[in-house]
């Protein structure tokens, strides 16, 4: 079934590439793969948020379609986010569109006539609309005509029951392969770990395609973990000074958390909307809207929040509470900074937020070995947050990848930004162990860390007067050190297992590797508590981080710049499209900073391809010149 090569497809991507997307090079892998797709080969494509999947399907959709061989067919999870990912193709000039369940029977029907008419070149839809008996009658009629070119399938990850977005429709689409052998398929996916990867090359029948790993490095996300101190303070002053005017996704754990952050952060005159699986869906879906197509809304979510966001100027994912493992935080800050500039994964985090990841695991009704996996993966975000290292290495490292510390051309994890001092605390949690140890000795009962600090640090409270603490040989034997150092004592005896907590209250208990810390067998080496408000200062706002525009302009360009935003908001309305999907901001940072003259030279500038320079170019002169006038 598969047409003689036509030396015009493999001799296609590179023009495809700067005609219709007006970009000047392939990234990383992306030549390879769009060529080994062009020419009919299957693909597994890994790569992180970011990267540049979208294009590895999309170029070949559009080589193979102009070679007469047909029909491009996406598999996307995202019902909500379709019509968007068609409106940038359009826009773009690339015929597309979107069958799914927000259709009228009509529109429906019209599209399939595109699709059979040979015209459309690609067709996003749900895997649970592909698998119907009528979508794969219509495949039969295309592919029986030659005209069935390629599958891409996004988001590859659903496939795999152990990864965090399964669904159970991609475990269909292995009936893909099984009815169309010759014809290519692509998976994607921006998850990395090994047991998720094997699943999908056994689930979708990929044994045989060629696997893309890119490496896993956000170079321009800064990774920064701050200790819980007072957190909507925290997260205030970081929006504040270092994120004013920009979007992004602050996490919680629970609904009403998200709820009331959300709250209280529009009570502090930030725009921010809450989602959650709790909310009616058209609910749902106008907040999603509007995080896209506005500027500077900050979206408070749960989890239920985030895949295939492809909004690229999110500055900044912050989390409130601490993830379920490495892999999630990765997923969730990956959603940072898909355009390249340079976006914050926050995270601020304490003794309860470990408190509550280990109860939640030992509260699940999963048998024991699952719990145990889960331990271990939660163990190892721990250390990624009590890191003194580098946080990038280490999140690597976790991947499989080895590297190098950050480089100072980066934007630079905090560790390796400002390296924290250490300070050695093996006598501080010698005490506080055999403080612990005392309680229970007395009189077999347990306690919190509250109580604990007040009795290490000698404060007569009434408790410690009710259980006759000021007794004991452990009163007052940390009053050396402060609240918060005796805090992060804590969390790290509970981060690495030498403590664990109990019941409602919280109550401190030693477990048997505890032994070895009150023998002085191990050596303990914390982080020094940053000062609070050390970094916010008001000299410093946005010091070291280019805001919005992502390229310096003078005056003259900042002002272009800002005409050209407005033009472009202009437009995208009238398109009820994304702004982003009209030009990225870098590319209208491009134009004002080089304030082209000519269609030209206005051709030149990346991101302006072939249809865009035809619908915008002649108003995008006008723009250009007018806020020159207005300069003089
Ligand atoms: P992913 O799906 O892997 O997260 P996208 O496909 O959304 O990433 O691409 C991320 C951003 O990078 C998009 O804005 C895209 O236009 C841009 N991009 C991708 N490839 C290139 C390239 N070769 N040159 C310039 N920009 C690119
Ligand atoms: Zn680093």
């Amino acid at each position: 079934m598969l047409l003689p090569a036509d030396p015009s497809v493999t001799a296609a991507p590179l023009t495809i590439l700067h005609d219709v997307f007006g970009y000047a090079a392939f990234r990383g892998a992306q030549a390879e793969i769009v060529e080994h797709v062009g020419a009919g080969g299957d693909a597994l494509v890994l790569m992180p948020t970011g990267g540049g999947k979208s294009l590895c399907y999309q170029i070949p959709a559009i080589a193979r379609h102009r070679a007469g061989q047909g029909l491009t067919i996406v598999v996307s999870p995202l019902i909500a986010l379709m019509h968007d990912q068609v409106g940038a193709l359009e826009e773009a000039g690339v015929h597309a569109a979107f069958l799914n369940s927000s259709l009228t029977s009509d529109e429906a029907w019209r599209i399939e006539r595109e699709m059979m008419s040979g015209r459309l070149v690609l067709l996003y839809a749900a895997p649970e609309r592909i698998t119907t008996p009528r979508f794969l009658a219509q495949l039969d009629q295309l592919h029986e005509r030659g005209r069935l070119g390629l599958f891409a399938i996004d988001e590859a990850h659903c496939v795999s029951q152990w990864g965090h977005d399964f669904r159970e429709d991609y475990l269909q689409l292995d009936l893909l392969h099984e009815r169309y052998p010759d014809v290519p398929r692509i998976a994607l996916t921006a998850t990395a770990d090994e047991t998720t990867r094997a699943d999908i090359i056994e689930r979708l029948r990929l044994a045989s395609a060629r696997v893309f790993i890119s490496s896993f490095d956000r170079p321009n996300v800064r990774y920064a973990v701050v200790e819980k101190d007072d957190p909507r303070r925290q997260l205030l002053r970081f929006l504040q000074d270092e994120h004013e005017g920009e979007s992004g996704i602050v996490y919680c754990q629970s609904r009403k958390k998200v709820e009331e952050t959300a709250a209280w952060l529009n009570d502090e005159g930030i725009n921010a909307l809450p989602y959650h699986a709790g909310l009616e869906a058209d609910v749902r879906k106008r907040h999603q809207d509007r995080f896209l197509r506005e500027e500077a809304i900050v979206m408070v979510a749960t989890i239920a929040f985030g895949m295939g966001i492809d909004k690229p100027d999110v500055r900044f994912v912050a989390h409130l509470d601490l993830p379920k493992n490495i892999e999630s935080y990765y997923q969730e800050t990956g959603r940072g900074g898909r355009d390249g500039l340079p976006a914050d994964a926050w995270m601020t985090y304490g003794l309860a937020d470990v408190v509550n990841q280990r109860r939640m695991i030992d509260e699940s009704p999963a048998d024991d070995e699952f719990k145990r996996r889960q331990r271990a993966k939660l163990d190892a975000l721990l250390t990624l947050a009590e890191a003194h290292d580098c946080r990038r290495a280490r999140l690597l490292a976790y991947f499989g990848e080895a590297s190098a510390p950050c480089r100072p051309d980066q934007n630079a994890c905090d560790n390796c930004q400002h390296p924290p001092a250490t300070w050695d605390a093996t006598e501080a949690a010698r005490k506080a162990l055999s403080c612990i140890y005392r309680f229970h000795q007395q009189r077999g009962l347990r306690f919190g860390a509250g109580h604990l600090i007040d009795v290490l640090r000698g404060k007569a409270t009434e408790k410690v007067a009710q259980y006759g603490h000021q007794q004991l040989s452990t009163f007052g034997i940390g009053a050396d050190l402060a609240d918060t150092q005796w805090r992060a004592v804590l969390r790290q005896l509970v981060a690495l297992g030498h403590l664990r907590t109990e019941g409602e209250y919280n109550t401190l208990e030693l477990t048997p590797s505890a032994r070895a810390v009150l023998r002085g067998e191990v050596t303990l080496l914390l982080r020094q508590p940053a000062e609070p408000a050390r970094r916010t200062r008001k000299g410093e706002r946005g010091r070291g981080r280019d805001k919005a525009p992502p390229l310096p302009l003078d005056t003259a360009g900042l002002e272009r710049f800002a005409a050209l935003k407005a033009w472009r908001g202009e437009v995208a309305r009238e398109h009820n499209l994304p702004a982003y999907v009209v030009f990225h901001d870098a590319t209208l940072a491009e134009m004002a900073r080089d304030a082209p003259a000519t269609l030209q030279a206005l051709a030149g500038i990346s991101g302006v391809g072939e249809k865009k320079l035809e619908a915008y170019g002649r108003e995008i002169l006008r723009v250009l010149e007018g806020a020159a006038a207005t300069d003089r």
